[in-house]
């Protein structure tokens, strides 16, 4: 009988196998392998190929030389890669036996119950499980010619999990169309959908779905949702008392704009849930625009963006101001004429929170000037501007050694910001109170704190921080 392998892809292209026996082998060696950084892929009776990330490890091939008796062949992988690789050696790690006689077809009329030992189906449980623990935010199932690749996005970076022989992707892109009910023979056009998935220990993972048609088939995408947010306050956001003190005392004004900056994915969204939750009170009305809704939250009155039917920020918006609102959220400004209805709104006796795609907190009022927006509109209108990113957080466990608890060394995420706050009356770019560290003092003081380190700054903030 043919030996199960686990497969994966290294270095993006090319398919290892990792024979099941050595793959137990390996499993019972993790603390070894986790010290010398290295990963046994293939052996024979003579060789043992093993997967390292530098040239250099030469300690990671005497050492196996030694316990192996074998002549080592180095595989050189990126590190990040094998990092992944040494985290995911479980012995729950499925395996799998390619069979050519596969049936690629997949029923929807089928009952659940005969589905139950298919390989595809325990694929999607245990990669399920695996975001769980792993506190995963999506999922890419990626149909190239020679494989199936499926990544994660783990505290915002990206990582391979598995790679599948090609003739796995029908099925598997299938099966999750199945589960967020979309049309499984609709293969040209993009749909988006999304569905439950409740795992042996009761947790519920909510997905949102989109497929994209490509080159390959269809490309899908799933974002795990987060509907109950642990944490939603400032402190364990990151800002420092002095800026939480500032965001507070601008969340209290009558009327006014308050935005927040920073490239997709640094955390704007949350800034903003979190001060949406803060002004949360019965006597308030507060409404929100946004595309997607990402976190409900109980007493606010949620829209959702819909460009199917023309409903975009700027109809909401005007809608809005007939619906006798206190405080409004719009998810982002994207053009003038969202600009001008939310400056407008915010000039009268409206609290309007949103989001620009700029990279830091004066670049805000650059943008508001090439959307046509003169200075004085803003003068009488921003009262505050946050910039921000997000940073890993060292595993405070294993001081990012890697761990078990931890993913490569780090675990969880936390901001550094950037303040731009009215002085006086009106809000010039001159007089701004920019008595405020910038996003790389901030991310000094948390490399000093011993949160992150220089090299997830240098990630981030890249050149500036050069
Ligand atoms: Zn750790």
């Amino acid at each position: 009988m043919k030996e199960k392998h686990a497969i994966f892809a290294l270095n993006h292209q090319q398919l290892y196998e990792i024979p099941h026996s050595l793959w137990q082998k390996n499993c019972a060696e993790k603390h070894l392998l986790l010290r010398y950084l290295a990963l046994p892929i293939k052996e024979t009776e003579r060789q043992l190929w093993l997967a390292i990330d530098d040239e250099a490890n030469l300690n990671a091939c005497e050492i196996f030389a030694f316990i192996s008796h074998k002549q080592i062949e180095p595989v050189i992988v990126a590190s990040e890669e094998l990092k992944f690789l040494l985290n995911a050696l479980s012995p729950e790690t499925t395996f799998y036996e390619e069979s050519p006689e596969l049936n690629l077809e997949i029923s929807p009329d089928e009952p659940e119950e005969t589905h139950l030992d298919d390989p595809i189906i325990q694929l999607l449980d245990n990669l399920f499980k695996f975001c769980l623990t792993e506190n995963a935010s999506d999922i890419h199932i990626e149909p190239h010619k020679q494989q199936l690749l499926i990544r994660l996005r783990i505290d915002g970076v990206l990582y391979p999990y598995k790679s599948l022989s090609s003739a796995f992707s029908r099925r598997v892109v299938s099966r999750i169309k199945l589960l967020a009910k979309l049309d499984i023979s609709e293969t040209r056009r993009p749909q988006d959908g999304q569905f439950s998935f409740t795992t042996a220990l009761a947790d519920t993972l909510d997905f949102r779905v989109s497929t994209l048609p490509i080159n390959e088939g269809e490309k899908v995408v799933l974002r795990l949702q987060k509907n109950k947010p642990t944490q939603l306050d400032f402190a364990t956001l990151g800002f420092t008392e002095k800026q939480g003190e500032t965001l507070r005392h601008a969340l209290t004004q009558p009327q006014g704009l308050i935005l927040v900056t920073g490239p997709t994915g640094s955390g704007k969204s949350i800034t903003l849930y979190s001060a949406l939750n803060y002004l949360n009170h019965p006597d308030k009305h507060i409404l929100t625009a946004e595309d997607p809704i990402e976190i409900e939250i109980e007493g606010l009155i949620q829209s959702q963006v819909n460009h199917g039917i023309g409903l975009d920020f700027s109809q909401l918006l005007r809608t809005f101001l007939r619906q006798d609102p206190d405080i409004i959220m719009l998810g982002e400004i994207r053009d003038e004429e969202s600009a001008r209805i939310a400056l407008r709104a915010a000039q009268t006796g409206h609290l309007v929170l949103s989001t620009l795609h700029t990279n830091d907190a004066l670049s805000a009022v650059e943008r508001l000037n090439q959307l046509g927006i003169q200075d004085y509109e803003i003068a009488n209108s921003l009262i505050l501007v946050v910039a921000q990113r997000l940073l890993r957080k060292i595993c405070p466990t294993c001081g990012g050694e890697g761990c078990q608890t931890c993913f490569q060394g780090y675990k969880g995420r936390t901001g550094i910001y950037q303040l731009l706050s009215r002085r006086g009356k009106s809000f010039k770019k001159t007089t701004a109170c920019l008595d405020y560290p910038s996003l790389l003092e901030s991310a000094k003081e948390k490399i000093a704190q011993g949160i992150t380190n220089e090299q997830e700054v240098g990630r981030i903030l890249g050149e500036e921080f050069l």
